[in-house]
């Protein structure tokens, strides 16, 4: 891991200088090649809790792409902890390229069919020798660690926006726990309708930030790992012009909802943001060859 490498890019772009606004990016896909983004600060301190409270393995949930799931099999693999993957949907003839680099980390791969997927708890009561991480690493363990990104900025106080992509909301809620009073954290929902989220990230926050952020709900680009061809012109765009890789899922679509929001005049001229790029390029491994 290279938290050294994790650094705060400016991204010099002609449509931010002509409208006074400055725009920095928070570089945590520098952490790893593969592995990167946010999900180490979120699975930090459940492994730490698994190594305190002695169990021999670790288990959690994801998708056939998820950067949850390959994130976990390398963490647990370099605290030479077992891990246990239960994967949503029947087992693939074609394994994902995510799936076989979590396999080849040592992760023993369990396939669940997407009714019993729905079930979790049902499968967290029958394997009660099994550590479980939640899936996305949603819940306070996982903010405890989320908290700890912002804390890379030195210069913070600095930043009036705040600018993230969301899944479970957790990363999110770091950030909002971590923020100044007088900072608006933007979270980007890469779910079509997850009107539930607004209610999972406050129930992560104490009585004093609840509500405190904005969630922005029509930047999904057909819903969850969904693509447009605007959003790929607009990754190659920030690739050509900035040489600033971006993941399709996650990434893009909140990138793009800051130029547009730059577009609609939405941040005060003069004003600093600060985008959480937050990993997840493995995930583009899943499109088509020469989309990027
Ligand atoms: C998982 C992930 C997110 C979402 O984080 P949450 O804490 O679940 O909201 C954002 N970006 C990337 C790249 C991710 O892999």
């Amino acid at each position: 891991m290279h938290f050294s490498d994790v650094v705060v890019e400016h991204i010099d772009d002609q449509q931010f200088k002509n409208n006074d606004v400055r725009l920095n990016v928070l570089r945590l896909d520098k952490i790893h090649p593969v592995v990167s983004g946010n999900k180490w600060f979120k699975l930090k301190y459940y492994l730490q809790q698994a190594v305190e409270e002695k169990y021999a393995s670790v288990a959690t949930f994801g998708g056939a792409f998820s950067n949850h799931i390959l994130a976990a099999a390398y963490a647990c693999n370099k605290l030479h902890i077992k891990s246990i993957g239960f994967i949503r949907g029947e087992e693939p003839q074609h394994y994902s390229q995510t799936l076989l680099d979590a396999q080849a980390l040592g992760m023993q791969l369990e396939f669940v069919s997407r009714e019993a997927y729905q079930n979790k708890r049902e499968i967290i009561q029958s394997n009660d020798e099994l550590y479980f991480i939640p899936e996305g690493g949603y819940g306070s363990t996982g903010v405890k660690g989320a908290k700890e990104i912002t804390q890379l900025v030195t210069d913070l106080s600095t930043y009036n926006y705040i600018v993230c992509a969301v899944g479970t909301g957790t990363m999110l809620s770091g950030i909002i726990l971590n923020a100044f009073p007088q900072q608006e954290c933007i979270g980007i929902s890469v779910m079509k309708n997850n009107l539930s989220l607004q209610e999972e990230i406050n129930s992560l926050l104490n009585s004093k930030d609840r509500g405190k952020f904005k969630l922005l709900h029509n930047y999904h680009f057909g819903g969850y790992a969904k693509h447009t061809t605007a959003l790929i012109d607009f990754m190659n765009y920030m690739w050509a012009e900035h040489y600033l890789p971006l993941d399709f899922v996650y990434t893009a679509k909140a990138l793009f909802a800051v130029y547009d929001l730059l577009k609609k005049k939405y941040f005060k001229p003069t004003s600093k943001i600060l985008f959480i790029h937050s990993g997840g390029l493995q995930g583009n491994r899943s499109l088509k060859k020469r989309t990027l």
